[in-house]
């Protein structure tokens, strides 16, 4: 079970891991106390359920879509304003779509894709989100665009409106950092004992002193598992460059502004070793 921990900013001295299931009351002074918190527990489990709620959010997404699509080509007349019936589709569309990317993520990070399945269909998998952001709009978007029926103010607001979604929409659906199982597997095997994050890095630190730490009154304590799952898929390179240094191999690992992708080539074959075994026996 991941902590929540409260550290005092100004002064170095740690306090006692508390394993406080409510947030402790803060005292009033100035000072700028640091907690550990204690997040879910690892799922571990299926994540069947995160890939159909994604699936139908998407669904969902797409017929607020549709929507605006029919009532753009005159199929139905909207029962108030065009306008504002186009923007509402339109915020409805982003938030099922950016809701739905949301599930896919959790669902990639409890269980992620292994990278014997090639570079290609991973990224395909972990970005499925930026995919369907784009289904969800550019339709939409193109159509706005060519009607020449829809009065000019209508169709200016709603394609502006759109476009910002579809940005909004595939930034929010993006996954800037994927993991692979192997990788997954291979941190929860070399990093046994707890790993700290912050409330909004996307990375987890092997070192609890780690200085990008620092300014963070807040730290978030737990297994590797935990870290990855609540999102955090990399290590921050400090921590990488420091547990290197102390003879740690993260070769195989998921580091911050390394490519995911990157232990997809194949291993590399010692071909040095092989001639001395050529002997005339
Ligand atoms: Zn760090």
């Amino acid at each position: 079970m991941a902590e929540k921990i409260v550290r005092n900013t100004e002064k170095k001295a740690a306090e006692p891991a508390k394993k406080a299931v409510e947030p402790e009351k803060k005292p009033a002074a100035a000072k700028k106390p640091q907690t550990v918190i204690t997040p879910n527990k690892p799922t571990g489990g299926s994540t069947v359920g995160l890939r159909i709620g994604a699936v139908v959010l998407w669904l969902l997404a797409i017929v607020c879509e549709v929507f605006a699509i029919m009532a753009l080509l005159e199929y139905f007349y909207p029962p108030f304003n065009m306008t504002l019936f186009l923007i509402i589709a339109i915020v409805l569309d982003m938030g099922f779509a950016i809701f739905a990317a949301q599930l896919w993520k959790k669902a990639n990070h409890i269980k992620p894709m292994s990278e014997k399945r090639g570079k290609f269909l991973f990224y395909l998998w972990n970005e499925l989100g930026v995919i369907m952001a784009c289904i969800c709009f550019i339709p939409l978007i193109v159509l706005l665009l060519k009607n020449d029926k829809l009065d000019k103010k209508t169709k200016t607001i709603a394609a502006i409106v759109a476009i910002v979604a579809l940005l909004i929409t595939g930034v929010a659906s993006a996954d800037f950092n994927p993991i692979t199982a192997e990788q997954k597997e291979e941190a929860e095997q070399q990093i046994t004992g707890d790993v700290y994050w912050t409330q909004f890095g996307h990375k987890y630190h092997i070192y609890e002193d780690c200085s990008s730490t620092k300014n963070s009154s807040t730290l978030y304590k737990g297994s590797v598992t935990e870290a990855i799952e609540s999102g955090r898929t990399a290590i921050c390179q400090f921590c990488a460059n420091r547990a290197e240094k102390e003879g740690m191999d993260l070769s195989h690992m998921n580091v911050e502004g390394r490519d995911a992708a990157e232990a997809l080539q194949i291993p590399v074959v010692h071909t040095t070793e092989a001639p001395t075994a050529t002997g005339g026996n």
